[in-house]
């Protein structure tokens, strides 16, 4: 007899629920086709079954086409006000914007990619480090003077006990095939009473009711591999004795120009570059301002931020 399966977040076993999907990759022009599984105890939403290590390393082989690395890119660094205030408008979550540093506190960017928060942060003379699976931006940060450690797997994460006081992954954790072994690792990394900060897509979110299988361009299948809502995340961190200090949700204008995009062009599955009149200023500012107007009375939207603590003496 086969095991009952279960939830791999919270381990409860599934109820017969229907599967979301089949979903099929809308935004790199992968082939192939994606099943979800609700959880309906925690409300995570898992990839079933999981790719497996090698299916997951051909995925991301199509990241590396049509990237062009560019670090010199000035950002509004200089006037952090109008950047909050900017953002505020557009909906982006970025660091920069919540993460508060002490002095002298030791900082991690986990998934540093094209290194456009943690240059931010060194520049004002944050103790901060980068990690980074894809060698080309490791290479091309390290040249740009920035301390970033190569990541050559998920399972381990490349640095001593206790080393950092705070650890920040934006738009990564829902692509980890392991959430529980990631956790201990940044609980082993963290400090006591060091902070963790995520960003990832809300699966409470109000627009994945508006838009089903389009919604944040068809739920990213095949890279996002669980989804999660606040009790979602509130269940994996206790399981690994954080504590949640504070959640908050909003959508960027972006992701819901991704959201419409993928409506409208139901059977495009390379919306990532797909230039579309949304794209236009004209356009895309407008809608902008609309959203936010639109998103004053929703509760959950589409981008989650936590910020986790882990348990002990400060
Ligand atoms: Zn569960």
């Amino acid at each position: 007899m086969t095991p009952q399966p279960s939830c791999r977040i919270c381990g409860s076993a599934y109820e017969e629920r229907e599967a979301i999907g089949p979903l099929t990759d809308r935004r790199k022009g992968l082939e192939g086709s994606w099943r979800l599984r609700p959880c309906g105890v925690c409300h995570a939403i898992a990839m079933d079954p999981l790719p497996t290590d090698e299916e997951l390393s051909v995925y991301y082989a199509s990241y590396d086409q049509d990237e062009r690395v560019d670090l010199s890119r000035k950002r509004t660094s200089d006037y952090p006000r109008l950047r909050r205030a900017f953002h505020w408008l557009s909906g982006d979550v970025d660091p920069r914007d919540f993460v508060k540093v002490p002095a002298g506190a030791r900082v991690l960017d986990y998934g540093c990619g094209h290194a456009g928060y943690l240059r931010d942060f060194h520049d004002r003379g944050v103790s901060i480090t980068g990690a980074e699976i894809a060698g080309y931006l490791v290479a091309a940060c390290r040249e740009a003077g920035f301390d970033v450690r190569k990541v050559e797997g998920f399972a381990e994460i490349p640095f001593a006990d206790g080393e950092f006081d705070i650890v920040y992954l934006m738009q990564v954790f829902e692509h980890l095939r392991d959430p529980h072994q990631f956790m201990e690792e940044l609980a082993r990394i963290l400090k006591p009473g060091g902070s963790l900060y995520l960003a990832l897509p809300n699966v409470a979110s109000a627009w994945r009711k508006v838009f089903g299988r389009n919604w944040v361009s068809g739920w990213f299948a095949p890279f996002h591999l669980f989804h999660y809502d606040r009790q979602a995340l509130a269940s994996l961190a206790r399981q690994h004795h954080f504590q949640v200090v504070e959640g908050w949700s909003r959508t960027p204008s972006s992701w819901f120009r991704l959201n419409l995009k993928a409506w409208i062009h139901a059977e495009d599955n390379r919306v990532d570059w797909r230039r579309s009149w949304l794209d236009n200023r004209f356009v895309a500012y407008p809608l902008m301002l609309l959203l936010r107007l639109i998103e004053i009375p929703l509760r959950e939207r589409d981008c989650l931020v936590v910020h986790l603590k882990k348990s002990g003496i400060v």
